[in-house]
């Protein structure tokens, strides 16, 4: 992974940090996370394979932008969303280190210009259906209310949930979201499957806090880290970006969740790899 110069190169992965956690309702420290997951991903105590043998140190066009600068006073999600655009626009796919989950919205924004009949795939604890929180409508907790509202997303497919409500169940039910509860974990698709690009929503949160307690909301009966693994190696689909959020560094063990982060990203990166060569 290379360090970007002066501008992003043309049909290009690109990894940005958002470095923002504004809109996080209950901690703040999300906005520290990029940094702490790219020193997790070049770690000595792992190497740069990923599970199925893509070696992404050979990957030619792979490149880390750093964190994405804001200016005081200016509007983060346009900035946010200008910035997807142009480079979406230019053929490059797009890894976003968050950052709080608000980030998501801005980001799908710019992706639902490219791509008409965007798949959502979105792990997660919690549904962020609530059409406002804490009289947020950009909350963390409602990005994907404004998505769907907006008609961003053809489908929603969400996986992880054990925080569903009887509002956000109203909210799921309106938007027609898929939504895979825990308690139902038995009985989720063999394989997940979507028709056309495949846009990756990660929330470390969906995790059981054993396997990622650097998370600000501790939600117990979660997934595995290998059940995760396992789904972004075998979904039916083409995968055309994702973001990786919500890890809070103020709250993690000895890097245990930012390594966690960091596996994560580089089975992405393959997969965005092999999905489009
Ligand atoms: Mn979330
Ligand atoms: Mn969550």
């Amino acid at each position: 992974m290379k360090q970007v110069q002066n501008s992003i190169p043309e049909n290009c992965i690109c990894v940005v940090g958002i470095p923002f956690d504004k809109n996080s309702s209950f901690l703040k420290g999300a906005a520290l996370a990029p940094a702490q997951i790219i020193k997790s991903y070049f770690s000595d105590s792992s190497n740069l394979w990923s599970e199925k043998g893509c070696n992404l140190e050979a990957i030619e066009h792979l490149y880390d932008y750093g964190d994405l600068g804001f200016k005081i006073g200016e509007d983060e999600f346009n900035t946010l969303t200008n910035f997807v655009e142009k480079v979406v626009d230019q053929n490059c796919h797009l890894i976003c280190l968050g950052g709080d989950h608000s980030v998501t919205y801005p980001v799908i924004k710019a992706h639902a210009k490219k791509y008409n009949k965007l798949n959502i795939l979105h792990f997660d604890a919690h549904p962020d259906l609530y059409d406002t929180l804490d009289g947020n409508i950009h909350s963390h907790a409602t990005p994907f209310a404004r998505i769907m509202e907006k008609k961003l997303a053809a489908r929603l497919v969400q996986a992880g949930i054990r925080t569903m409500n009887g509002h956000q169940l109203e909210q799921a039910e309106k938007f027609s979201v898929e939504v895979h509860e825990m308690k139902d974990i038995l009985n989720w698709p063999h394989e997940f499957q979507f028709d056309g690009p495949v846009y990756l929503s990660l929330d470390l949160d969906c995790l059981d806090p054993a396997f990622a307690p650097g998370v600000s909301h501790h939600e117990p009966g979660g997934m595995t880290t290998r059940q995760v693994i396992d789904i972004i190696h075998t979904f039916k689909g083409q995968l055309i970006g994702a973001d990786i959020v919500e890890y809070n560094p103020d709250r993690d063990i000895n890097s245990m969740t930012s390594m966690v982060a960091a596996k994560f990203l580089k089975e992405i990166i393959a997969r965005i790899y092999e999905d489009t060569n």
